[in-house]
């Protein structure tokens, strides 16, 4: 057994530390100053600007195919470098990437929404959640029927990350109402275009999903994403992959911010001594720590079985509902080492803890993942005492 990355990971992994230590959290009280005042984190121009930035030294694509001019790095070392991006909340990302489902596209999708994408010249939003339909997305009701060579789609989608600001959606729709999610549900590519409206959802985080609205909003048959009837196992495709990035981003967070504690600790005077010398606070360090490792090693193995070819759906359940939970078990004990000062808008620790509070819930809430956990277990699908298997 091999704990240790080889030397050009971890060449990478230095790198891309330095690029986010030098290039990017200096923009931290920017971003603050810029939402506090109800505007972007970032102007488009700066986000710009450091993805050109992050081009030059290599970055671009990380997760992207080399003929798509990618890097192709592979799930390990993208969980890797998603804790390195975890560390800062500048709502950067590195760009030359495209949803992992739009490689199901025709060439000709692949021409009109996979490459724009990757080049960044396009923006996609996924859309599978509706006002009915959240945990049991199963049960989804948008409809789409067939009317000559289209596809016209009618419901409502909610909570869609990037909505607002997407040009296309990848929208999943009822096709067969009698087989439902087994075989009777779609996705069609919808560019703005053909007619969707979307409406912002203000929440406690700089999230900003949004609802959509489908009003007979006309879809070429080219335009289906994969097989017709096969939509849902492409959504479960999509929200596979976050079930190890959302983790290892949040092994990124609690790091920097338990390190802030520590500085903290260190200086923060109370009846004579440093609060560090104090018990009750070295247990939540030291608390704090034992669950990030333990987080930090269970989303390593998701993504080590995915790059391995092996089902990685159970340990990337269990990864993402330990990494969640772990992110705001260690906000809560940052902030409360900070004091007062912790539930000030001075520091960035409010900021965390509000953003952090969601990865409890999309992707699979927690419940949803400890109901695919046990269910895994108690129907045999998955065994206690492996190692690696
Ligand atoms: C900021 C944000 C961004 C999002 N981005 C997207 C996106 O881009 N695309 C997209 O399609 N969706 C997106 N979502 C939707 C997200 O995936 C859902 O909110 C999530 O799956 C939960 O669904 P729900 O909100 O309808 O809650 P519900 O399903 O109504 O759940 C309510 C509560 O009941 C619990 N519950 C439900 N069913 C069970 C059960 N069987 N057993 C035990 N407990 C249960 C839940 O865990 C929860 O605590 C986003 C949500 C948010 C908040």
């Amino acid at each position: 057994m091999d704990f240790s990355l080889s030397p050009e990971e971890l060449q990478i992994r230095d790198t891309i530390r330095a690029f986010v230590e030098r290039e990017v959290m200096p923009l931290e009280p920017e971003v603050l100053r810029s939402e506090r005042a109800g505007g972007p984190g970032l102007d488009p121009e700066v986000l710009r600007d450091l993805r050109l930035k992050a081009k030059k030294m290599g970055f671009w694509g990380i997760n992207t195919p080399e003929e798509y001019g990618g890097a192709a790095l592979g799930p390990v070392m993208s969980a890797i470098i998603a804790m390195e991006m975890g560390r800062t909340f500048v709502p950067f990302s590195f760009g030359g990437s495209a949803d992992n489902i739009l490689y199901a596209g025709t060439e000709e999708q692949k021409r009109r929404y996979l490459i724009p994408t990757i080049e960044g010249e396009r923006r996609s939003c996924f859309a599978i959640t509706e006002p009915g339909a959240g945990s049991d997305a199963r049960s989804i009701r948008t409809r789409a029927v067939k009317d000559g060579g289209d596809w016209v789609i009618n419901g409502e989608k909610t909570f869609i990350t990037g909505g607002n600001e997407a040009d296309f959606v990848m929208v999943f729709a009822v096709t067969d109402p009698d087989k439902g999610a087994n075989g009777g549900v779609t996705c069609f590519l919808a560019d703005r275009d053909m007619g969707w409206k979307s409406e912002p959802i203000p929440t406690m985080g700089q999230w900003g999903p949004a609802s959509l609205v489908f009003e007979d909003v006309r879809v070429p048959e080219d335009n289906i994403l994969g097989e017709l009837g096969r939509g849902f196992e492409l959504a479960m495709q999509w929200i596979g992959q976050g079930r190890y990035m959302i983790p290892a981003r949040a092994v990124g967070s609690a790091e920097r911010m338990l390190q802030m504690a520590i500085d903290y600790a260190n200086i923060r005077m109370s009846m004579g001594k440093p609060i560090a010398e104090y018990q009750a606070i070295q247990w939540m360090i030291a608390d704090s720590q034992v669950e990030i490792e333990a987080a930090k090693w269970l989303t390593l193995h998701a993504a080590w079985r995915v790059r391995e070819g092996m089902d990685a759906r159970h340990a990337s359940s269990i990864a993402k509902l330990n990494g969640a939970v772990m992110a705001n078990q260690v906000v809560d004990r940052v902030l409360q080492i900070h004091g007062g000062m912790g539930y000030t808008k001075e520091l960035p620790i409010e900021r965390w803890y509000r953003e952090l509070r969601l990865l409890r819930i999309f992707e699979g809430t927690d419940e949803i993942q400890r109901r695919t956990i046990a269910r895994n277990l108690l129907r045999g699908h998955a065994r206690l005492g492996t190692i690696g298997e």
